[in-house]
């Protein structure tokens, strides 16, 4: 598959002192997504087609509506809820005894047995309301940027390799998205080194960050109140951010 080389954000997210270059990366194209569908350009004929199939998983849900702009969110949903509404007279199930799955998804191998009309229906009403235009774009996005990253420490541009082993990491979502790029594009001999540099990188990261959030949980003892915090004070924060991807402001 090919992706567009984007060296300057790239650059710019990792020069950051951050727990992960990715999530700064990726909040940013988030916020860029979230104008986006509230924005004239999406009233466009096409975008609305996709906007009343897909939808907003429940996070992006919210964060639209922390967008305040309740004119716009409102003719999104008002069209997108009619797309359920056909949805759910076609699938709505009548009761009684168990229904065989649908053909497509006996196709797709989803169900080896019988299951419940509700259970089917309960199934797809929970897969439909996950999907995520926003979701979608992101995971393009941050394969954009994960290609970038594979393609400058392949040419170690602009001494890439020293610069990153010197930053603080990735979080775990990014580490694997990461992982699987280097995969895709990186010859196998260069695979294996650059999975010694990330290993190393987050091994030595992820010890730090222990030390950090330790050093936090200990002082709340009283015996060190008066000692001094060290870069320990919003390690909760930092830890939540490494384990999950997500930023959480503070
Ligand atoms: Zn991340
Ligand atoms: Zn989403």
């Amino acid at each position: 598959m090919k992706y567009k080389l984007e060296t300057i954000p790239v650059w710019d997210a990792f020069k950051e002192d951050c727990e992960c270059p990715f999530c700064q990366l990726q909040e940013k194209a988030e916020k860029r997504y979230l104008k986006y569908y509230l924005g004239n350009s999406a009233m466009n004929p096409e975008t609305r087609v996709e906007l009343n199939k897909t939808g907003f998983c429940p996070e992006h849900f919210s964060k639209l509506l922390l967008e305040r702009s309740p004119q716009h969110l409102g003719l999104i949903t008002h069209t997108h809820l009619q797309d359920w509404m056909d949805d759910r007279r076609k699938r709505f199930p009548s009761g009684g005894k168990g229904a065989d799955p649908a053909e497509s998804e006996k196709k797709k191998g989803l169900f080896s047995r019988k299951i419940s009309a509700a259970a089917a229906y309960s199934r797809h009403c929970g897969q439909r309301s996950r999907r995520c235009l926003i979701c979608d774009r992101i995971e393009r996005t941050i394969k954009r940027y994960t290609f970038t990253t594979c393609y400058l420490w392949k040419r170690d541009e602009e001494g890439f390799r020293e610069f990153m082993k010197n930053t603080k990491g990735f979080c775990i979502p990014h580490e694997n998205a990461l992982l699987l790029m280097a995969e895709e594009i990186l010859k196998s001999s260069e695979q294996e080194s650059f999975y010694a540099d990330v290993k190393e990188l987050q091994q030595k990261n992820f010890e730090r960050l222990e030390e950090e959030i330790n050093w936090f949980t200990q002082k709340f003892k009283a015996e060190n109140n008066s000692k001094p915090w060290g870069s320990s004070e919003d390690a909760h924060y930092r830890v939540i951010q490494k384990l999950t991807g997500r930023l959480t402001p503070h």
